[in-house]
């Protein structure tokens, strides 16, 4: 096999555009090259988790012992409890359900958990950080032509987009698309295609913080965040916090509705936030939320945009991947599991035995065929975790007037159907995909 080109991924910091990154560099026909817009690799943010069925593919790219020993606890394929949960919205807290996983939420700081990926990088990629790409352009033969907001130019074989919700990639490959479609007379794809270029604000606004572990035990020495994955639930509101960094630092990351699904957000979509504002947020909340938000000293304020679900993932020698194609709500933990099995799916194609130069293309266009509805599928049941989380789901707005009995009732109902909803996580593998990608491509090479 002999494929001569370069993959050009715009997102070195991101969990999608190393992963790939790692998987594509271990095929020395690919020269890997990445271009970052930050001044340097850095992830910013708190904690992640990552679910059974991303993790067998990192393991299967060899990172788990390192990333293993950055998690707090071992991973395991034996049943769990992965998260209990509470209804927190009232002075006294209802413990009503207790989630149970096969296998594991791994749990890592971000920085430690990009660390690896830099880690298993090979010597032979090359990374260009302050490079903010602008747009590119491609011509049927390729190459493809990036141009940097610094006036810089470069041009390769295959552009990989992995930069982030914004992604400029997306932009000018949605525009190509769009073209292509009225040039066609498809008004109706071409004004899809340009829907998708902005992202959305899905109404909701997330507080993030680490809380040192120290601190929180002073406040409270048995706090069951500090042993507890817990998610305190409310109306329009809920709160998730677990340990990270061998249990010194606990994460937390807290949801408020504060708009309207779709409406414009107005004003940085990162910022710092006081902690007066979160403070405000969950001032009705029970003392263990109470005690945490006395805790929290930084806190940043996320306005949560998601990416419209799009007409294509590809166009020519161009393709996108994780939060630049689907971004999502993040109530199921899966938006960087995602990427990562993008990049699984993607490293595949690329590295097949009959994928030449010449035939990027045809190998973009499975990537698309295959991971596209599936990413549509996650995001939807994503967003729907996140109705159920808030209580903005049929049979939720009317909680307050139950009597105790059946509002625990309700709430175990409720448990079950996040826990259906979410079950795909844990209970379910990549590889039938990544089969499936691989005889999709077989069966197209035997057609050419
Ligand atoms: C509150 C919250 C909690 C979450 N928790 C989890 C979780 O527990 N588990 C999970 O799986 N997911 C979680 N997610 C989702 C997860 O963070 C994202 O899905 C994931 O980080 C996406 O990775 P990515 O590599 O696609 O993009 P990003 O991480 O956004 O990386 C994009 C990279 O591209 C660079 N870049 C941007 N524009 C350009 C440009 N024009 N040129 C060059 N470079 C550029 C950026 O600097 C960055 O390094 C959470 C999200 C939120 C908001």
């Amino acid at each position: 096999m002999f494929i001569s080109h370069k993959v050009f991924l715009n997102s070195g910091g991101g969990i999608g555009g190393l992963t790939l990154a790692v998987a594509l560099a271990k095929h020395h026909d690919i020269d890997v090259v990445i271009y970052e817009a930050a001044k340097r690799l850095t992830e910013i943010g708190a904690g992640v988790g990552l679910w059974p069925r991303a993790w067998k593919i990192l393991k299967a790219l060899g990172l788990d012992g390192d990333l293993a020993a950055a998690s707090l606890d071992p991973p395991t394929e034996d049943l769990v409890t992965a998260f209990q949960y509470r209804k927190s919205d009232r002075p006294n807290g209802l413990h009503f359900y207790d989630l149970h996983t096969q296998g594991n939420l791994l749990k890592f700081h971000r920085a430690d958990f990009q660390g690896v990926l830099l880690k298993h990088l090979p010597p032979s990629s090359h990374t260009h950080c302050s490079k903010r790409l602008e747009s590119y352009s491609q011509s049927i033969a390729g190459p493809v032509e990036l141009k940097f907001q610094d006036g810089s130019t470069a041009t390769c074989d295959l552009l990989i987009g992995a930069d982030g919700v914004k992604s400029a990639v997306r932009g000018s490959l949605l525009r190509e698309l769009a073209n292509q479609a009225v040039m066609e007379g498809k008004p109706d794809v071409a004004q899809e295609a340009l829907a998708g270029i902005d992202p959305v604000w899905s109404g909701m606004v997330a507080y993030r913080a680490l809380i040192p572990a120290e601190r929180l035990r002073a406040l409270s020495p048995s706090h069951r965040a500090l042993t507890e994955p817990t998610q305190y639930l409310g109306k329009n509101a809920y709160i998730i916090v677990y340990p990270i960094s061998q249990g010194n630092i606990i994460n937390l990351a807290a949801f408020n509705v504060s708009g309207t699904e779709g409406a414009r957000f107005d004003g940085p979509w990162v910022k710092e936030a006081t902690k007066e504002a979160f403070q405000t947020a969950f001032a009705n909340w029970e003392d263990d939320v109470q005690i945490l938000l006395q805790a929290v000293d930084k806190v940043s304020h996320w306005a949560v945009h998601t990416v419209r679900h799009l007409p294509a993932l590809n166009f020519g020698r161009v393709a996108i991947l994780g939060d630049a194609s689907h971004s999502m709500e993040p109530h199921q933990g899966s938006g960087a599991g995602q990427a990562i099995e993008d990049a699984a799916i993607l490293a595949a194609l690329l590295s097949h035995p009959q994928t030449t130069r010449d035939s990027i293309p045809l190998a973009l266009d499975v990537y698309d065929q295959i991971r596209r509805p599936y990413s549509i599928k996650i995001s939807q049941s994503s967003r729907l975790n996140g109705r159920y989380f808030t209580f903005q789901y049929d049979g939720g707005e009317d909680l307050e007037h139950c009597t105790d009995e059946e509002l625990k009732a309700r709430l175990v109902d409720l448990g079950l159907a996040f826990t259906d909803n979410w079950k795909w996580a844990w209970s379910t593998t990549v590889d039938g995909m990544l089969a499936e990608a691989v005889q999709t491509l077989n069966d197209r090479y035997d057609n050419v």
